[in-house]
């Protein structure tokens, strides 16, 4: 079984709904993580010689083009977060349309290939969002991975945990790699990234890895340069949301590493290709965006 490893890349100040980070104005001034913790990253996983999908945020690679080159030159995937790191649902589909089309530009400038996978910040595509499919075909996305068929505080769509299609509502279809929930009981557990897979014993993760193994189905690692840091400057937030923001950031390399041992992983683009959903660019007969409907 080959599972999905995947990075959102921002830096620490893109957390969504905290005030003390919200002006994007002030981004500059901060110090920021992000090149070289994402640096850190692809020599880590280069230990493996593991392959991985980099979701970047269109701000980091305008800011920081070299870091996309070095995830590109060690032949990683690379797809977009977006530019701004806004939720999807709090976004007019011509807002949407707008922070993308930067974002896409931005990155395809940087590696000079077109833009491919998508994965919206928070998992921000939520019922009632489903326009979005439609803007990110017109684009010429291929395949998403943002939804999480669980309850979450800027998410959450109930869907299959397979790979499949979505319909958007033109009628057309998009890839789709959700990311995945153990259900123990009707208690839905995710475990596969960010602060879940923080909190968690690394055996509670192995263990729902072997769960997943014995349906066929492939786990979806995500994980952002701030999971690995425990030296990330803090910033006032409610309570819950500060245990979620930091627990367990030393325990990030362990687990990873310990996975990393013992599985194999490949990007999200591979992992769809292996499903039998392969990403839309890689399907004969299809290639031109903004074919359908205007
Ligand atoms: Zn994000």
């Amino acid at each position: 079984m080959i599972h999905a490893l995947s990075f959102d890349i921002e830096d620490w100040f893109h957390m969504v709904d905290i005030e003390a980070v919200a002006d994007t104005s002030k981004w500059p001034e901060y110090s920021s993580i992000v090149v070289d913790r994402t640096k850190w990253i692809v020599d880590l996983i280069g230990e493996y010689e593991t392959k991985a999908t980099f979701f970047l945020l269109g701000w980091v690679a305008h800011r920081y083009p070299e870091i996309t080159r070095y995830i590109q030159a060690q032949g990683h995937e690379i797809g977009t977060h977006s530019y701004w790191h806004r939720k999807v649902y709090e976004l007019t589909p011509d807002e949407f349309r707008e922070d993308m089309q930067l974002s896409m530009d931005v990155i395809s400038d940087v590696t000079g290939e077109p833009v491919r996978g998508f994965r919206a910040p928070s998992f921000s595509i939520t019922p009632g969002t489903e326009w979005a499919f439609d803007v990110l075909l017109d684009l010429g996305i291929t395949y998403d991975a943002s939804l999480f068929p669980a309850p979450r505080g800027h998410g959450g769509y109930d869907c299959q945990q397979e790979a499949h299609e979505v319909t958007a509502p033109s009628g057309r279809v998009l890839p789709e790699l959700p990311m995945s929930i153990r259900n123990l009981g009707p208690v839905p557990i995710p475990f596969s990234g960010g602060g879940y897979m923080r909190f968690l014993p690394k055996m509670m993760i192995h263990d729902a890895f072997r769960k997943f193994e014995k349906r066929e189905t492939p786990v979806v690692i995500y994980l952002h340069p701030r999971d690995f840091d425990p030296d990330t400057p803090r910033v006032p937030m409610p309570l819950k949301r500060k245990f979620k923001c930091y627990v367990g950031m030393k325990t990030t390399e362990g687990k990873l590493r310990s996975l990393l041992k013992s599985k194999q992983f490949d990007t999200c683009e591979a992992v769809l290709r292996n499903q039998g959903v392969p990403a839309l660019h890689e399907r004969s007969g299809v290639c031109e965006p903004k074919s359908v409907s205007a």
